[in-house]
């Protein structure tokens, strides 16, 4: 009987696995492996690697149940590959393309050890390079790519295995722990208050946007201090759960309740799934683009060096309440909501003029659902440089976005606990009235930071830098 290397990397599930699917259907000895490679490009961060070490006990469990064990082995994967395929003769190596660029550790070969590496397409609905444009080039503008991808998508998920082939007991393991991914310092308590991570958490997850969250989405999603949105992120991101299933049970959840809201969720649920396609479509065809601008003009844009600002953005101590209270939620959850990512982005490039880089650097740090191409196309689109990028002079307005999407100061009370004793009227902007402020037991610059900019000023400075690049282009 052959043998099969299945080797997961961010396909940590066995619902809609298509590596798992191929190398049962060889009719050989299945053999799964998670290889720890530590560094390379974009080195996984703090919250990520926290929820892979609870997301692989999970699916070690899972293959228990089913008969078989993961084994977890420490290097470079050619060598531990190598040594696996002396250990076990194994034929193929299957997994599920990442496809990011070369150096980091979502590039794919499709050889190792001299043994092919058969990749399946389980974490995308479609191939990366696809579809092509008119001129057979890729898409360079969301709605266009997202019209098309939309029309040919036809998910269909495969259910997971109920037994798998038992593992040869004197292959060797190293244990979870000896992996390393705890941080040693315990600062991860509010990830776990708030996350499951593993296939049934995100299978969890998923019922509960059917069951109470799709219905009110489209105006839910914006409004930061609501259970509103799905937050699948993660769990996409690591591959516990298949985009097809998610798609699947949307459509699912549709036709059984022929419910005009619910349809209108699922639609728009669906267009963010797509926003995921897209980012990584355009990383595959423009890979420079984590780290270089997609728009070459902003490789001469005048960022400021400002380590002070940088520093109150990421402590969440900037004195602008919605940018701030984004960054608590950010470090004590490793999650920030989409609205108040923007709001925060935005901050940080056109107002402080910081390179998009800091930003993205600091985000590939602490959040849980750190993704090279979601987070590079974001940032860019934020900047203003990216793919189809909102255009530079729009820039928003931190207090206005707070007045709208957080109007009764939910969100922000609850991760600045020093200004809940304020009014809905003055806690959005406490500078402009910190008499009134003052008269409510909250003093600047004491209790809560003054602001490190002044919004108009920045706004202007910010416009001014842009138009001189224009006139240089
Ligand atoms: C500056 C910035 C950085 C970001 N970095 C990341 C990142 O590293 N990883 C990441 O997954 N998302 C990133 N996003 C996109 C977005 O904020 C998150 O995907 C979203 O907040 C996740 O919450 P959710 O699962 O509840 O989303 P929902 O609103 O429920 O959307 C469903 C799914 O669609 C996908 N999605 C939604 N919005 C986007 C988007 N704008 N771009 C790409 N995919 C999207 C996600 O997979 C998400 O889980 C970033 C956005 C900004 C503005």
């Amino acid at each position: 009987m052959s043998t099969s290397l299945l080797w997961f990397r961010r396909d940590l599930r066995l619902d809609d696995q298509p590596a798992l699917d191929a190398a049962l259907a060889r009719g050989s000895r299945v053999v799964p492996v998670y290889v720890e490679s530590g560094a390379g490009r974009w080195a996984e961060g703090a919250a990520s690697r926290w929820w892979r070490h609870h997301s692989l006990a999970a699916l070690s469990e899972a293959l228990a149940e089913r008969g078989s064990r993961l084994l977890l082995r420490r290097g470079d994967p050619q060598t531990v590959m190598a040594t696996l395929v002396r250990e076990t003769g194994a034929v193929e190596i299957h997994t599920n393309r990442l496809a990011e660029p070369p150096g980091c550790a979502g590039a794919d070969s499709d050889q190792l050890a001299g043994v092919p590496v058969r990749l399946h397409g389980g974490n995308l609905l479609n191939p990366p390079e696809l579809p092509r444009n008119r001129s057979g080039g890729p898409y360079r503008v969301f709605t266009p790519y997202y019209q098309r991808v939309l029309g040919e998508l036809n998910p269909a998920p495969r259910p997971a295995p109920t037994a798998l082939p038992a593992v040869p007991g004197d292959l060797d393991s190293l244990r979870l722990d000896q992996l390393g991914l705890l941080p040693r310092q315990d600062w991860a308590r509010g990830l776990a208050a708030r996350w499951t991570p593993g296939e049934s958490g995100a299978q969890a997850r998923l019922e509960r946007v059917v069951d109470s969250i799709l219905a009110a989405y489209p105006e839910g999603r914006d409004r930061p201090a609501e259970d509103a949105t799905s937050c699948l992120s993660p769990h996409l991101h690591f591959g516990e759960i298949s985009p097809a299933r998610v798609m699947l049970e949307l459509q699912a959840a549709v036709m059984a309740q022929r419910d005009t809201r619910q349809a209108a969720g699922a639609r728009e649920l669906v267009r963010q799934l797509i926003w995921r396609e897209f980012a990584h479509h355009v990383l595959l065809h423009f890979p420079h683009t984590c780290e270089q601008p997609f728009d070459p003009r902003f490789g001469q844009f005048p960022w400021r060096e400002d380590p002070v600002t940088l520093a109150a953005w990421q402590r969440g101590e900037t004195g602008i309440p919605m940018v701030d209270a984004g960054m608590r939620e950010l470090w004590h959850t490793g999650f920030m909501h989409n609205r108040v990512r923007m709001i925060a982005a935005s901050l940080l490039t056109k107002s402080a003029g910081i390179h998009w880089l800091h930003g993205a650097r600091w985000f590939w740090d602490t959040l849980v659902d750190a993704d090279l191409a979601s987070n590079s196309l974001n940032w860019q689109w934020v900047a203003g440089c990216g793919v189809d990028a909102a255009p530079f002079f729009r820039i928003f307005n931190p207090v206005t976005q707070s007045r709208r999407f957080d109007p009764a100061g939910v969100y922000l009370r609850r991760w600045l606990p020093e200004l809940s004793p304020l009014p809905n009227a003055l806690i959005h902007a406490p500078w402009e009235k910190p008499a009134l402020v003052q008269d409510r037991g909250v003093v600047l610059g004491r209790d809560y930071p003054r602001p490190v900019l002044d919004l108009a000023v920045s706004r202007n400075r910010a416009l001014a830098a842009w138009k001189r690049l224009l006139q240089k282009a």
